[in-house]
């Protein structure tokens, strides 16, 4: 194993091979405040790549229903399982220091330590049974207990008590996390998967894959699957041909698109960029990229459950009302910080905000024309205090790949008066 740098947990951790960084890499935010599981980003991702027989069960995207729900069912939970049974046999814990250290071990480290005598292993992971995939949607919007008793009939006979308010559910929306150190390259032993050197998008070589399932079994988020039909392993695609810009009906100019589940994402909580990536491994300094502001500069998103140590790089502006040490286990330390940024963005975070959603082309960079104060109110954050939050009427203007303006916004959303005589008025 050699070792690699990774920014999400601030320190060295073991990959099995050496660090290598595209120029630019996909990421994206996506934030759940905003999310109403419509599905509609899981039916744009159906629709256009998992429609054909051996894929029934194959959704690239899914959007579940935390803390109950998960696709393939409980894949979280028996990871963390799988990790916390590690950590114990090694006496370790799953922590992190007050510099924002992961102390516990990765996937990796955890494969490295607890190696088997036939060392095959390069990754802590589990491969689900068939029948885990069968229900993407199972718990959608379920809130109460597991222990909620039940009749024949399948009806709650035990409801929860008030006050309602210590339930809780959020959707988690869910893709292919593109990462920066992906487990299941780590795990292929085909050498079939590859990270480009353009976009750092995730791909397996459908000529070389054998379906071995090694990728199914290492990714910690479940998100390479095994297609039955042509017994060989598929996986989301980032909608490549977008981000090159070939889709002439939406792109005449070739400019990079978002792929089909932000750009159909109704709620508007998706915005997907390609933000540039030095050698050693962090990202280039790029305050005009949205993405490169909300992550680096203002860490409103976070990553999900960066203690497996791939580096996913779909970030989350974690759920406002969800208890904060679920949030934590879930987003890392910065979940506190994250939360009250949101609470009371910056000039720029809610200038930002207006973009997600109000175009297809991929946002290069964004400026900001001040507009006049329209709103005041004292917020509350997460540790009781107050902070005081002024609201400007800010136009925001964002750039394509090209440098050209794609999308221009206000933060109040301009009101407009139909005409006493209409078309259509009776
Ligand atoms: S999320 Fe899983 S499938 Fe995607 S790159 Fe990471 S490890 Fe690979
Ligand atoms: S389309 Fe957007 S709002 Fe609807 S489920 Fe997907 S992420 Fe959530």
């Amino acid at each position: 194993m050699g070792k690699v740098y990774n920014w999400q947990i601030n320190r060295d951790m073991s990959y099995p091979y050496e660090g290598k960084y595209p120029e630019r890499q996909f990421a994206a935010v996506f934030n759940i405040n905003r999310c109403i599981a419509c599905q509609t980003c899981t039916m744009a991702c159906k629709s256009t790549w998992t429609f054909s027989k051996g894929q029934e069960l194959m959704w690239w995207n899914n959007v579940e229903t935390k803390p109950y729900g998960g696709y393939p069912q409980y894949w979280d939970v028996k990871l963390l399982n799988l990790m916390q049974k590690a950590h114990d046999r090694q006496e370790k814990s799953m922590t992190w220091n007050g510099d924002d250290e992961y102390n516990g071990m990765t996937i990796f480290e955890a494969a490295e330590k607890e190696k088997t005598e036939n060392g095959q292993s390069r990754v802590l992971g589990y491969l689900p049974e068939d029948r885990e995939w069968t229900k993407p949607n199972i718990g959608e919007d379920v809130s109460p207990p597991k222990t909620t008793k039940k009749d024949k009939m399948g009806y709650i006979t035990d409801p929860i008590k008030l006050p309602e308010h210590k339930s809780f559910f959020f959707y988690l929306q869910r893709i292919c996390n593109h990462c920066t150190y992906p487990a299941c390259l780590a795990a292929c032993p085909r050498k079939a998967i590859y990270k480009r050197d353009e976009d750092g998008v995730v791909l397996i070589d459908q000529e070389r894959c054998r379906g071995y399932r090694k990728c199914v079994e290492a990714c910690p988020y479940k998100k390479a699957m095994y297609n039955g039909q042509t017994k060989i392993s598929e996986k989301c695609i980032a909608c490549y041909p977008r981000l090159e810009g070939q889709d002439g009906h939406i792109t005449p100019d070739g400019v990079s698109v978002e792929t089909r589940c932000m750009s159909s994402c109704v709620g508007k909580i998706r915005m997907q960029g390609l933000v540039k990536m030095n050698q050693d491994g962090l990202w280039k300094k790029d305050e005009e990229n949205p993405i490169y502001w909300m992550i680096q500069k203002e860490k409103v998103a976070l990553p999900l459950y960066p203690q497996f140590g791939t580096e996913p790089n779909i970030f989350y502006i974690p759920p406002r009302w969800a208890p904060r040490a679920y949030l934590t286990q879930m987003f890392g330390p910065g979940v506190e910080q994250a939360i009250d940024r949101y609470t009371a963005p910056s000039r720029e975070l809610m200038a930002i905000m207006q973009l997600f959603r109000a175009q297809q082309e991929v946002i290069f960079k964004f400026k900001i024309k001040k507009g006049p104060k329209i709103y005041e109110k004292e917020v509350i954050l997460s540790d009781g205090s107050t902070k005081g939050l002024s609201v400007y009427n800010d136009t925001v203007i964002g750039y394509n790949e090209q440098g050209k303006e794609c999308v221009r916004t206000t933060v109040e959303e301009p009101m407009y008066e139909r005409p006493g005589i209409h078309f259509n008025s009776i």
